[in-house]
């Protein structure tokens, strides 16, 4: 296993062995290895990366590096910072699996069932991407909807995610007790200088979903020069908006599967209690 110092250092790498894979925390990588789906021709380690494995603020941003475990993520220095990824962190996976987890190898699993993968939806993430031409910016939707892939020898190498200043929540639900993957998860994010809710719910689709008319509904009833709060019954109607739009009524007379309307349930439960703590 090559195991450079850099990120410019591991595109190099890469370049030159194209067969080979990046590896950064391997939770997932190892796993598809031992269960004999990828067998890669050579491993790009990036857990030396140091420039990848903080952040830094910029221009009312902060700069993630993809290296950030969620260990790190979750501890209350980066939670001041941006609560809703903080709360995604502490929720993915046994503490050993966070340990070595990182941002980057999330979102390029993009499994329905990442936890960071609808805070960032709901925060309008962007990725840097570093390659052999140099560096640019995709949004991380467009990434996880597959309109944008990574090319040969290209690397996440940082996920630009605004600085809201404002209360966010990220709720997941198991169906199970203890640490284990979502079977829906929900993401509300306030924007007080747009007047703005945004909120993504994961697990439900391929990627996460944004209901886009709840959010324009909700955010046009709240005080945004007052305190912010909505009456229960406000809640509640937005919760089974979200889950309406994300889990729509089959045509006619068709009924939803039990299975499938426990999931809306589910989902308008996350996304009521989710936006009253938000506005709490
Ligand atoms: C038992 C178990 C429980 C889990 N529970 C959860 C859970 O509850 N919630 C959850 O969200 N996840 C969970 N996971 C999944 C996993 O831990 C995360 O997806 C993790 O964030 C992956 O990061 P990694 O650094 O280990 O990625 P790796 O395994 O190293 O890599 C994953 C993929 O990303 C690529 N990659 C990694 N970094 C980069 C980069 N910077 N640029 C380009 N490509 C890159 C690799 O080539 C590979 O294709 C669980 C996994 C296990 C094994």
């Amino acid at each position: 296993m090559t195991l450079p110092a850099t990120l410019g250092e591991a595109v190099a790498a890469l370049s030159a062995m194209p067969a080979a894979v990046p590896v950064a925390g391997g939770t997932d990588l190892m796993a598809a290895v031992n269960k004999g789906q990828l067998r890669p021709a050579g491993l790009v380690g990036l857990g030396r990366i140091n420039e990848i494995r903080g952040w830094q603020y910029q221009d009312g941003h902060a700069l993630l590096g993809a290296g950030l475990t969620h260990a790190r993520m979750g501890r209350p220095d980066f939670a001041a910072l941006i609560p809703a990824l903080a709360a995604a962190a502490r929720a993915a996976g046994p503490p050993q699996i966070r340990n070595a987890g990182t941002l980057g190898g999330n979102i390029v699993s993009a499994a329905p069932t990442g936890d960071s993968l609808p805070v960032l939806a709901a925060l309008e993430a962007d990725l840097v991407v570093a390659g052999p031409g140099g560096t640019r910016e995709v949004p991380v939707t467009h990434l996880l909807a597959g309109r944008e892939l990574l090319g040969p020898a290209e690397l996440i190498g940082f996920v630009r995610v605004p600085l809201l200043h404002a209360p966010q929540v990220f709720l997941k639900a198991t169906g199970r007790t203890g640490p284990g993957r979502a079977t829906a998860s929900v993401a509300v994010v306030l924007d007080p200088a747009r007047r703005g809710v945004r909120c993504a719910v994961g697990a439900i689709a391929p990627m996460p979903l944004r209901p886009l008319e709840a959010e324009r509904w909700i955010a046009s009833l709240i005080d945004w020069d007052g305190d912010r709060g909505l009456a229960p019954e406000a809640l509640t109607a937005f919760g089974e908006y979200v889950a309406a739009a994300c889990i729509p009524d089959p045509p006619g007379e068709e009924q939803l599967p039990p299975a499938v309307l426990h999931l809306r349930r589910t989902v308008a439960a996350l996304a009521r209690r989710a936006l009253g703590r938000a506005l709490s």
